[in-house]
């Protein structure tokens, strides 16, 4: 006949010695807590808070799931995302471009357009040059797992965004974290260690997005020279933020670019597209275009996310007003917040502005209530954030309003006075 002989071989290999549950996805460790999680949210007569669907462009305020909310959980700092001639070079560049480079790179996906987005980032910098990878995440990981290994230090602040630490791990390097911002202990920490290792890598964030705050760079420059390592800073939330005209923090603390021997930010935030980005001096860039697997063995970024982000760094250059604007929406954001007596923990109030609220269900209560008289604000939960220390984390933008601040604020004040 035609059918096929009946598989007997898979069933009767190991017959009874592998636990079912190492065969099934419903017994994976992951997904026993996320029923846990939900079970949790169900009890305390919560909605999942995440993955709630935005119908259009999420900006100071947003249609969520067919309502018109207040948002502060979007991180289009400069409101560039919904702008019509960042939206029209997309367009153009699709059309000319088609929607995909089809390759990697370095087959056959370069384009033009590549290299006009690195060279815009290595001038705004002041650096060398620059490579795009198309996720800002896979940068981090590609970048640290590559440049380090075995022999090698790396050392990071404890709130590390999870790529650099993924790129730690996969880097084989030896890795240590200090306290947040606790240079003392890095220094510390560098005296016991530096000679036991040949390169040694310093990780900061330029705006931590939990907390709002800033490490002391002139203080990790002179640190990173007196050891003589490297020094990274990935500028994800702290470019288009920081700084007069939104240069990050080398604006902001008017330091040399090349100080920091590796600038790393995110096209996906301010820069309104999507990836990652390295800027430094002409040996780094050009080891990783040849060699970071996450850009070697990746598709080219597409035209039509390359474009917007191109576009929004010559409209910075034109438009300091909207960074002017985010920084004093922000400042009036965190004095009135704190004048209403609230936990804004270590926030400097550049565009990130935590409110501990103390408990992952109070954080997820406050949050839920107030997306029900339409603002939105995403709860930070255990493990995330140590319990005590839950929060609402509230980013703002150039766009939102006094108003809207009041507005906010005010129905947040009077549901914490009721649920306390
Ligand atoms: N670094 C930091 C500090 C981040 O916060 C993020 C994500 N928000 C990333 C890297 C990863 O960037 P992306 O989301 O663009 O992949």
């Amino acid at each position: 006949s035609n059918s096929p002989a009946p598989d007997t071989s898979a069933a009767l290999a190991h017959a009874g010695s592998v636990p079912e549950r190492f065969t099934r996805f419903d017994a994976h460790p992951g997904y026993q807590q996320l029923i846990m999680l939900r079970q949790g949210a169900e009890q305390l007569g919560l909605k999942d808070p995440f993955f709630k669907v935005h119908d259009g462009m999420a900006g100071a305020t947003s249609v969520i799931e067919g309502r018109e909310c207040l948002n502060f959980a979007s991180y289009n700092y400069l409101g560039y995302s919904g702008d019509p001639r960042v939206i029209e070079a997309a367009c153009t560049a699709a059309a000319h471009y088609g929607t995909s480079v089809s390759a990697s790179r370095v087959v056959s996906g370069e384009r033009a357009l590549h290299r006009e987005l690195e060279g815009a980032l290595a001038c705004t910098y002041g650096v060398e040059d620059a490579v795009v990878f198309v996720s800002g995440h896979a940068t981090n990981v590609s970048t640290l797992g590559y440049l380090l290994g075995p022999k090698d230090l790396i050392l990071h602040d404890e709130y590390i965004h999870n790529s650099a630490m993924v790129g730690a791990q996969l880097s084989g390097a030896k890795r240590m974290s200090f306290a947040h911002n606790d240079l003392a202990s890095l220094d510390d920490l560098l005296t016991r260690h530096r000679l036991q290792f040949e390169r040694v890598l310093i990780v900061v964030e330029g705006l931590y997005s939990m907390d709002g705050d800033i490490p002391d760079l002139p203080a990790l420059i002179a640190l990173k020279k007196r050891h003589q390592t490297w020094l990274m800073v990935d500028e994800a939330h702290s470019f288009g933020v920081m700084g007069q005209r939104g240069l990050g923090l080398r604006e902001h603390f008017d330091i040399a670019a090349s100080d920091v021997d590796i600038w790393m930010g995110t096209m996906s935030k301010t820069l309104s597209g999507c990836g990652g980005y390295i800027a430094g001096c002409t040996p780094l860039v050009e080891t990783l275009r040849y060699f970071a697997p996450g850009f070697l063995y990746s598709v080219g970024m597409p035209a039509q996310v390359a474009a917007p982000s191109l576009k929004v760094l010559e409209l910075m250059g034109q438009e300091p007003q909207r960074v002017e604007h985010l920084h004093a929406i922000s400042r009036y954001f965190l004095e009135r917040a704190q004048a209403l007596g609230m936990d804004t923990g270590h926030s400097i109030g550049a565009a990130v502005v935590p409110v501990i609220v103390g408990s992952s269900p109070r954080a997820a209560h406050l949050s839920h209530a107030l997306y029900e008289q339409g603002i939105n604000v995403q709860p930070i939960l255990y493990p995330a954030v140590p319990e005590k220390s839950a929060r609402l984390r509230f980013f703002l933008s150039c766009e939102h309003t006094q108003a809207q601040i009041d507005q906010t604020l005010d129905t947040l004040a009077a549901l914490m006075a009721e649920a306390s």
